[in-house]
This record gives C-alpha cells, structure tokens and sequence, in this order.
C-alpha cells in the first residue's frame, strides 16, 4: 500500500465510527463463526474512554449479535447498516421493514436454500442477507435472485452488495445516514468524524465522512471513495492503538 495513502496519526478529540467484520476482525466463513478477542475489547474501551465516549461500532450485523460478542463493554451502536441505532444515551432508534415483504420473500427462498446447500439465509430482524461464503460459484446468481425478489416484494427495499453476500434492506438508510445521525449528538457533534471500513456498504459511510472533511479509510485493496488505506485488520488495531499512546 502506497505511503501517501496511510491516514495521519489519530488523535482523541476525533469521532471513531468503526465497522467490525473484516476492519476490526477478520471475516469467518460463517456469520456466527466470528471471535472478538479480549485484545479488541480492551483496545476498544480503552479508546472509548479516552476519547470521552466518541466511539461508535457501526455495522451490518444485528445489534443484538454485537452486543453479545461486547461482553458488558456499552457503546454507541448502529447495526443492520444504520436500521437500528443506540445513541450515546442508550435511546434506540429503528426503521423497520414493511410488514409482509420480508415474510413473503423467506417463503420464495425456502426451495431455493433447500436445493443450495452452499447458501445460507440470515434473517438479522430487519434485513435478509443471503450468504454464498461457501459456495462463491453461485455469486451472480445470488445477487439476480436477491434484487429480483427485492424488486418483486416492491415496498421501499433494497439490494445492498456486501463480501460474499447480498441482502435486502429497507431503502433510503445506510451506514452514512447513521454516523451523521451520530455527529448530530454528543459527545460526537463538533468533532472530525474518521470512519473505518472494507466493504461495498462501507462506502455510504466513507461519503459522509468526505463531506464532513473527516478522515475516511479503505481497509484492504479494492475501489473506493476512502481518502485513505489501511493494509488490514491488524494495521486498523495497531493506528486506533496510536491514539492511546498518543494521549499517555
Ligand atoms: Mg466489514
């Protein structure tokens, strides 16, 4: 990775929005198979408290999946790419689905599973994520099936293209719309936001950000609207760690 696009040292008065699979921690072949190490829940809290609090996961996982994995660690969280959100305060807000569209679509991807074993469904409350990890031979068809059934279901919902999956989403919020949301409220407001992510949804997030004069950073290769890269998970850790060693 070129010298020019590593992002300047952190420092703690920013806003840390922070994706979790494959920026945190490295991506599992299944979505439950994932492990958040103690050493990242204790670089986490330590930057949440050093930072007074300006820390945010923000992710496409169900909040409910985070905060299991967090341990008795309490953030800000958006999950489900920013359909549901907990603000600093703890106050939930959720946009949910038409009702009907999600059941109707389950119901048509029934035989289809049954026939593809390679496929995994993930119901995540608000979002339907088809996973073809383990069978990648299968990827434009995943994505045709999930924008066809999307468009079928035809109430307000969308395909979001992730890694090795497709998922429909109620239209019109994303992981940028939650980090503004943030920045909208303490301790976040005022602050230069830094989004960090490695995916196709990331990019919502990474334009927010670039509209903001914030830092946004790319994890791994790939095109993207990111100012700035980092090589891997391992780099994420060690340039969020600066930041403490910075205000020691
Ligand atoms: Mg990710």
């Amino acid at each position: 990775m070129a010298r020019a696009d590593l992002p300047p040292a952190p420092q703690l008065d920013w806003a840390f929005f922070l994706d979790v699979d494959g920026t945190l921690i490295d991506i599992a072949d299944t979505p439950e198979a994932v492990h958040v190490d103690a050493a990242l829940l204790a670089l986490i809290a330590r930057l949440h408290r050093a930072s007074g609090g300006a820390v945010a996961l923000v992710s496409g996982r169900a909040l409910s999946f985070m905060q299991r994995r967090l341990g008795r660690l309490r953030l800000p969280l958006a999950g489900q790419h920013g359909l549901e959100r907990r603000d600093a305060k703890g106050r939930m807000h959720v946009r949910r689905a038409p009702p009907g569209a999600k059941r109707a679509i389950k119901r048509a991807l029934t035989p289809i599973l049954a026939r593809h074993p390679g496929l995994l469904l993930e119901d995540k409350g608000l979002t339907l994520a088809l996973h073809y990890r383990l069978a990648p031979q299968l990827a434009a068809y995943a994505h045709r099936l999930m924008r066809q059934l999307a468009a079928a279901a035809g109430a307000g919902l969308e395909l979001q293209r992730g890694k090795r999956v497709a998922e429909i989403k109620p239209r019109g919020i994303d992981k940028g719309a939650a980090i503004t949301a943030f920045l909208a409220e303490p301790p976040f407001k005022g602050r230069r936001p830094v989004f960090i992510g490695d995916d196709l949804n990331d990019e919502h997030g990474f334009a927010a950000v670039n509209r903001l004069h914030g830092i946004s950073i790319k994890v791994g290769s790939g095109r993207s609207c990111a100012r700035f890269r980092l090589r891997d998970v391992a780099a994420v850790r060690t340039w969020l760690g600066a930041a403490l060693k910075a205000g020691d």
